[in-house]
């Protein structure tokens, strides 16, 4: 039997998948959206999806109903290793604007999907891609485990960290620094929970952190993310996990009487990665599968949705004009590094620094006693300022007036 023809295939649905399925078949292109997994499906996150990713569901059409399921987020917390701590109000916003959400990821990429289909997209989900084939008229065929095939005149590779179609195109993964690797699980009696977010840069950890996400009531994520380098030296994430619980007071007595709802789970972050270039001919990479993660957070929902957008935009056009050739699709790369690099390059600096717990103590002692400066410190983590915003005159020399 004939495969089905789409104007373009994109593997799988998570947010950069459904963003870009979605803004494909608004601008009237023929999509499917494949995805492994039946809905809902777990993902290994920390669930937070800060403004500006709202900002794109808001394009998108579907903050509102996101922002429904989901829990809000007020303000930041942020520890350091010798225990200082400080409080950030969330970012100011205008009415209507997005605000920082907490959203379980079974339940926000479930909403994502049943959109872009509601606007058109072809969902097929339990369609594993196993193989990725070019015939000679330039026409993609893409083979699921279960022998089922779609074909289509372009592709974008949305399916995560441990892309099978990256792989497939020829581009293949180049780390540019350490990767990092989180483990994450819901626990239910956590105390003390706030409506805030809750990032402990506890020894054991750095240059990662422990964070208590809220996800309602007395509800939480919970979760560690260290380098491939902390993995090694201490041997499983599992007693990295351990040690911040026994030894970070912080952490310790939130979670003293709380319950864990099923296992812990790990996976990998694929931090600002330069995948040896994100386009192919007719294909091109978004999300994890680019390695669009932020190297000081491991944040990755907002660069996953708006490479998605930026993807399906460049190949609306490049279909448009009749040209995927690299070279038509060269543009996306170009879109994605003004947007992104400079955020990715900082990032990459401050988790550099992170590896020094007395400059971690400074800043986090420095900013409980000055609000706007933790403010603007809890703006840098959370994505609602620049990150360059650190390397400014101004925010430095704050900081060296503690005498660092
Ligand atoms: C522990 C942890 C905590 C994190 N916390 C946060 C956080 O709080 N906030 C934040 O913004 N980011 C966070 N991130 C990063 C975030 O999870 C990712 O950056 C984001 O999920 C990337 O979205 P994506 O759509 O590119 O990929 P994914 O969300 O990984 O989606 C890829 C999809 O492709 C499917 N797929 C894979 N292989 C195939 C195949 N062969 N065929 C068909 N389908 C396939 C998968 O089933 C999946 O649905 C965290 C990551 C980890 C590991």
């Amino acid at each position: 039997m004939a495969a089905p023809l789409y104007d373009v295939a994109v593997v799988g649905g998570g947010p950069a998948g459904c963003a870009a399925a979605t803004t494909l078949a608004r601008a009237g292109r023929s999509v499917a959206l494949i995805e492994k997994a039946r809905y809902p499906r777990d993902k290994v996150c920390g669930d937070a999806v800060p403004a500006p990713a709202g900002r794109v569901l808001l394009r998108l059409g579907v903050f509102r109903e996101v922002e429904e399921a989901a829990h809000r987020i007020g303000s930041m917390a942020v520890s350091s290793p010798s225990g200082s701590a400080f409080v950030a109000p969330g970012p100011r916003r205008g009415p209507g604007e997005p605000g920082d959400l907490v959203i379980p990821r079974a339940r926000l990429d479930e909403i994502l999907f049943r959109h872009a289909v509601r606007r058109g997209a072809a969902g097929l989900e339990g369609f594993e891609v196993r193989r990725v084939a070019r015939d000679v008229s330039g026409l993609f065929r893409i083979e699921a485990a279960d022998g089922r095939a779609v074909e289509a005149r372009a592709l974008v590779a949305a399916d995560g960290a441990r892309s099978v179609v990256a792989r497939e195109v020829g581009l293949a993964p180049r780390p540019k620094g350490p990767e990092m690797v989180a483990l994450r699980g819901y626990y239910d009696g956590v105390a003390g929970l706030d409506g805030r977010i809750e990032l402990h840069f506890a020894a054991p950890a750095l240059p990662g952190y422990f964070w208590i996400f809220p996800t309602g009531g007395d509800s939480a994520n919970v979760g560690v993310g260290v380098t491939e380098a902390v993995l090694e030296r201490r041997g499983s994430l599992q007693e990295v996990f351990r040690d911040v619980v026994a030894r970070c007071a912080g952490v310790r007595d939130r979670l003293a009487g709380a319950r864990p709802r099923g296992p812990l789970r790990g996976w990998p972050l694929p931090l600002a990665a330069d995948r040896g270039g994100t386009v192919a001919d007719g294909a091109l990479l978004a999300g994890d599968a680019a390695g669009f993660v932020d190297p000081l957070t491991g944040e990755g929902i907002f660069y996953a949705l708006r490479s998605g957008e930026i993807a399906a935009e460049t190949l609306a056009e490049a279909l448009r004009d009749g040209d995927l050739r690299r070279s038509a699709l060269a543009g996306y790369e170009r879109r994605w590094r003004s947007e992104f690099a400079e955020s990715f390059r900082v990032g990459r600096l401050l988790q550099w620094s992170l590896r020094l717990p007395r400059l971690v103590d400074t800043v986090v002692r420095r900013a409980s006693g000055d609000a706007d400066l933790a403010r603007r410190v809890a703006g840098v983590i959370g994505h609602a300022e620049p990150k360059r915003a650190v390397l400014s005159l101004g925010f430095l020399g704050r900081l060296l007036a503690t005498g660092l």
